[in-house]
C-alpha cells in the first residue's frame, strides 16, 4: 500500500481498509495544527490507486467500508473523485460505505447533484473539520471560511442526503473571546443538520504559531477548567438533534447517539467534572498528546 508521511485516520470510522488517494492538506495553514506541514498536497498517481485497490483485492475481497486519506481528499472534483469511487467499486463490488474527511471550502466545486452521484457512488459519510462557527475565531485561526460558508455548504450536504460530522476545537478562540466562540460555534451547528458532533480539545504542538503567539504573549490560553466551562456553554446552547462524542480529557463519558435526550446528563456531567475533575491530571494527558 502507498502511505505517505505519518497516517492520521479518523479513530472512529472502521480502521481498516485505508486507501490514500491525495497526501497531506491543500490549506495547511491552520494555526494549531502541524499534521501535514511536511507533505506538500497532491492528488495520488491512479496507478498507485489501483496498486493498492488490487493488494486489498487480495486482503479485503468482501470489504463494505473504506476510508480515504488523507488531510482533504473532498476536495477533489467530481471529475476526480467520480473515477476514483467507480474504481473502488469495481476492485471492491460489496463496497457500500464511503469515508473521507475535508475542509467545508472542499465542497464549494461541486454542486448539490454532483454531490448526489459521489453519494450514489459509495461517498456516504463526511467528516468536516469546522472548528468555530465564530467568525472572529474562524480568521483568527487562519480556516479560510466564514460562518457563511459552512451554513451554505453544509446545506449542499443536505440536499445531496450525504451524511456528516461537525467538528467543534474547544479553547481555540483562546481567553478573549471563549464565550463568543462557544455560543456563537452552537448557534452555526444548530443551524445545520450534522449527524454528529464532536469536540476536541485545544493542544499547543511545539512548531504551532499559536504556540509562539502564547509564547509572545498574545495568545491566552484557557486552563483545564476553563475549557470545560466553554465546552459546557458549547454544550448548552447546542440544540443539533444528532450523535455526540467529546475527546475531551474530562474523565466523564459524554459519548453517545441522541444528543438532545441525553443533553441535560451531560451539561451535569460537566459540571461535576468543573467543580470536581482533576485539573493537573487532565493537563498532563493534555501535555502528553502528540496529536490533534
Ligand atoms: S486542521 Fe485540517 S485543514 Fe487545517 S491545516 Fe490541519 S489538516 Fe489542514
Amino acid at each position: 500500500m502507498h502511505f505517505t508521511g505519518t497516517v492520521y485516520r479518523n479513530p472512529y470510522w472502521p480502521t481498516w481498509p485505508l486507501l490514500e488517494i491525495t497526501q497531506g492538506c491543500t490549506h495547511n495553514r491552520c494555526k494549531f495544527c502541524t499534521m501535514y506541514k511536511d507533505v506538500s498536497f497532491r492528488m495520488s498517481p491512479m496507478e498507485w490507486i489501483e496498486e493498492d485497490l488490487r493488494e486489498l483485492v487480495r486482503t479485503d475481497p468482501d470489504a463494505t467500508t473504506i476510508q480515504l486519506l488523507s488531510a482533504n481528499p473532498l476536495v477533489l472534483s467530481y471529475d476526480k473523485l467520480a473515477p476514483i469511487l467507480e474504481m473502488i467499486r469495481r476492485y471492491l463490488p460489496k463496497m457500500e460505505y464511503v469515508y473521507l474527511a475535508g475542509r467545508v471550502t472542499d465542497l464549494k466545486n461541486k454542486t448539490v447533484e454532483e454531490l448526489r452521484k459521489l453519494k450514489d457512488l459509495g461517498m456516504r459519510e463526511i467528516s468536516l473539520g469546522v472548528e468555530s462557527g465564530d467568525d472572529w475565531t474562524l480568521d483568527r485561526i487562519h480556516k479560510g471560511y466564514h460562518t457563511f460558508d459552512i451554513l451554505e455548504q453544509c446545506g449542499k450536504l443536505e440536499q445531496a442526503g450525504i451524511d456528516y460530522w461537525m467538528t467543534f476545537l474547544n479553547g481555540v478562540a483562546g481567553r478573549s473571546h471563549s464565550k463568543e466562540h462557544a455560543i456563537n460555534s452552537a448557534k452555526i451547528f444548530s443551524q445545520c443538520k450534522p449527524m454528529l458532533v464532536g469536540t476536541g480539545g485545544l493542544t499547543l504542538f511545539p512548531g504551532t504559531p499559536l504556540l509562539e503567539e502564547a509564547q509572545r504573549g498574545e495568545f491566552d490560553p484557557l486552563s483545564e477548567k476553563e475549557m470545560l466551562e466553554e465546552l459546557k456553554l458549547f454544550v448548552e446552547n447546542l440544540t443539533c438533534d444528532c450523535a455526540f462524542f467529546t475527546h475531551h480529557t474530562v474523565a466523564a463519558n459524554l459519548t453517545g447517539p441522541n444528543f438532545l435526550s441525553r443533553k441535560d446528563r451531560i451539561v451535569a456531567a460537566l459540571d461535576h467534572a468543573i467543580q470536581h475533575g482533576d485539573m493537573a491530571k487532565m493537563a498532563v494527558y493534555r501535555r502528553n498528546k502528540r496529536t490533534l
